[in-house]
């Protein structure tokens, strides 16, 4: 991939991580509020359980991806960004619009898919 795309494409990875962190940090605000809020809700309780929950599972569906992105910078720096990492073989650039931190090609990631395994990746 030429230099100026790897750049375009970081700049993109950058800016979904700027967004997820912000996300992160949104939500962590907001449970740090529920634990400390200071009017309990007998009656409330069942649903400030579940949306609490809610909040982690989102959390940590959002570290997950910020960890996908991550490792996608690195690729950036290490100059194996664009290639699948189960068979080698570059990954379309038109994939890469959509899921800038994919690290499957298109085969693999069925192939992946239909054993079940590495559903939440890319
Ligand atoms: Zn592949």
């Amino acid at each position: 991939m030429k230099k100026d795309r790897l750049k375009y494409f970081k700049k993109k990875l950058l800016d979904i991580r700027k967004e997820l962190v912000g996300e992160v940090e949104k939500s962590r605000q907001y449970s740090h509020e529920e634990v400390d809020g200071d009017v309990p809700d007998i009656n409330d309780d069942a649903s400030r359980t579940y949306s609490r929950q809610v909040i982690l599972e989102l959390g940590e569906r959002e570290r997950e991806q910020i960890k996908e992105v991550d490792e996608a910078i690195e690729r950036i720096e290490n100059g194996e960004y664009g290639f699948c990492i189960e068979c080698g073989e570059e990954i379309s650039e038109k994939r890469l619009e959509l899921i800038p931190y994919a690290k499957w090609c298109v085969d693999c990631k069925e192939k992946l898919e239909s054993k079940g395994k590495n559903q939440q990746s890319m």
